[in-house]
């Protein structure tokens, strides 16, 4: 199997949509141009001569190079698909041991050269993405590093290597009765290294725990030395180190093992759907959920938009009409918003939280409908991103923002940053769809999360633009209205002109001072996360 250089995944496996889903799309944002293409090949003849010194684990060839280029975010696929990516790593190394590590990081510290861990190159914000020109630029591709080195099975730790995908890592767990619980979209793709440098969530994350929760140690090769972090139960032994390498996205060094909290495997799992009138209503039954403690396992509420654009896109037409039809007999009109749940554990349990959310949400005016629907959605939870694909050949382009905010402003952040988004395609008389879901639950609030879909330009240009014309303004938005700049995704480049202003000045400077202690030559994937001043120009190193 191949994975896509320009895209999400295999080469084949596919999502096609049925003929009333692009109808749909059709209706909503018009017909698209067509868009040439930039083929692998021309892509690969741009890519220059590498500036590496020769290293026996470093790779010059170019097709490594270009592959390594770029991640998922919307700018990226815009270079990739045109064929204007403006910068490639040097060289790209795959690290077999600790010591392959430390020593790629003792020569890159050597000769002045700019390091970048990469786990599944799955970050959708410029994370992995080579832009630095003063000096040669060396990816550290962590695949080789996927072994699972110890299981305790009386603590319920398992320590894996970092470079480890998800897939791979739950498909070892399972063969021996357990489970990390941590399913982001991306988890065909994603690693263990990359979930703890992004501090990413999965979509039980209110079951399992984010990443936060799970990651009980590691081992984190620095440029001035090992860092080794003890998987304690837990400690007052000072702040907690362990939080300032989840989140630290390649800055401060390389994590190449992580000890893990796992779980047995539930007995039983489910996933369930309800319908609302309407977005508030859902609010206020999800809300009752979390802060009386329900021991679901996810909860997911869309907003009308999303609910109807999934039914549309869903290519069962008849179903999604009859059922409708049925709604509307209970006054359920456009307005209706869906919330899916998942139950997880034993059993025995099973049934009696299923009913339990099921006459909480009747008694805010929800609907439960049939099982189908919480089926589909555990069949396809990870062939969804494959969407972005067929929408892409279609001539539409696809972007998310995500927040967390506590829930006093869920509501009005939620419907601002969508009027945001809105009003940046009105303005130039330009149609979008636009719409959001709440997925991850705390007590004191919930993520928010957002879609764009509009229509590509055959400029590529003209295409960036448009994403630029609401990023900025939502991300602005976001910071002013009591939000943070991610609940998940991270900071990468995309965000790093909006960290100090959510961290101040003070928290801003702790986290450039730990850089510079831990990364004094300032070679660790600068411009990710902390934009500073201290990087002087580089020498420049050269084969030729
Ligand atoms: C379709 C799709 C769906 C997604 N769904 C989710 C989701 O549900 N939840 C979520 O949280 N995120 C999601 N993401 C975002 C992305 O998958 C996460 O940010 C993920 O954690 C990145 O992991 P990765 O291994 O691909 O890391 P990469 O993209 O390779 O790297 C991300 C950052 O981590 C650093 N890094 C990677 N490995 C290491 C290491 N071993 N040591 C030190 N630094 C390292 C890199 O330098 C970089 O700064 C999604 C992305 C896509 C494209």
């Amino acid at each position: 199997m191949t994975r896509r250089w320009n895209g999400w995944g295999e080469q084949d496996t596919l999502y096609p949509l049925p003929e009333s889903a692009i109808q749909y799309l059709q209706t909503h944002l018009g017909t698209s141009e067509t868009i040439p293409e930039a083929s692998f090949e021309e892509v690969l003849r741009s890519v220059p001569d590498s500036n590496l010194p020769s290293h026996p684990l470093i790779s010059i060839e170019k097709e490594a190079r270009l592959r390594h280029a770029r991640g998922q975010s919307l700018p990226d696929w815009i270079e990739m698909h045109s064929g204007r990516i403006s910068q490639f790593p040097d060289g790209v190394s795959y690290p077999h041991s600790d010591q392959d590590v430390h020593s790629l990081i003792d020569f890159a510290q050597n000769n002045s050269v700019h390091l970048i861990p990469y786990g599944g190159g799955t970050s959708v914000l410029g994370h992995i993405n080579t832009t630095q020109e003063q000096a040669p630029t060396l990816t550290m591709d962590l695949s080789n590093l996927d072994r699972l080195i110890d299981l305790d099975d009386s603590s319920a730790l398992a320590t894996f290597e970092s470079g480890i995908r998800g897939l791979v890592m739950e498909t070892q767990l399972r063969a021996r009765g357990y489970t990390l619980g941590h399913f982001p979209q991306s988890f065909e793709f994603s690693t263990l290294g990359g979930w703890i440098a992004t501090r990413s969530s999965g979509q039980q994350s209110y079951y399992y725990g984010s990443i936060e929760d799970l990651f009980a140690g590691g081992v984190i090769e620095t440029p001035i030395g090992t860092l080794q972090l003890p998987a304690f139960p837990a400690s007052a032994a000072g702040p907690d180190l362990r939080q300032v390498i989840l989140g630290s996205e390649g800055r401060f060094g390389v994590i190449t093992r992580a000890t893990m909290r796992v779980r047995p495997l539930p007995e039983a799992e489910g996933f369930y759907a309800v319908f609302f009138h309407e977005w508030e209503e859902g609010i206020r039954a999800i809300r009752e959920i979390v802060q009386s403690d329900i021991p679901v396992s996810m909860l997911r509420l869309n907003d009308a938009q999303e609910t109807e654009t999934t039914l549309a896109l869903s290519g069962k037409g008849h179903l999604v009409a009859w059922g409708t039809r049925a709604m509307g007999l209970f006054g359920f009109g456009s307005e209706r918003c869906m919330l899916l749940f998942g139950v997880t554990g034993l059993s025995r349990n099973s049934g009696r939280i299923r009913d339990l959310v099921y006459g909480l949400c009747r008694a805010h005016g929800g609907l439960p409908v049939v099982e189908l629907i919480g089926d589909t959605w555990r069949k396809s939870r990870f062939l969804t991103p494959y969407l972005r694909n067929t929408l892409w050949e279609k001539g539409y382009a696809l972007d998310t923002l995500e927040t967390a905010v506590s829930w006093k402003y869920v509501t009005s952040l939620a419907a601002e940053i969508k009027a945001t988004v809105q009003s940046s395609f009105e303005q130039r008389n330009e149609p979008v769809l636009v719409f959001g879901h709440l997925s991850h639950f705390y007590r004191d609030g919930a993520s928010i999360y957002i879609t764009v879909i509009f229509p590509r330009s055959s400029d590529p240009e003209i295409t960036l633009l448009r994403w630029k014309a609401f990023k900025g303004p939502v991300s602005q938005l976001i910071l002013t209205h009591q939000g943070t700049i991610s609940h998940q995704h991270g900071v990468g480049r995309d965000h790093a002109p909006y960290l100090k202003a959510e961290k101040g000045q003070i928290g801003y400077e702790i986290l450039s001072t730990i850089s510079k202690t831990l990364d004094p030559e300032g070679i660790m994937n600068p411009g990710v996360m902390l934009i500073d001043e201290r990087y002087r120009p580089l020498k420049m190193v050269s084969t030729r």
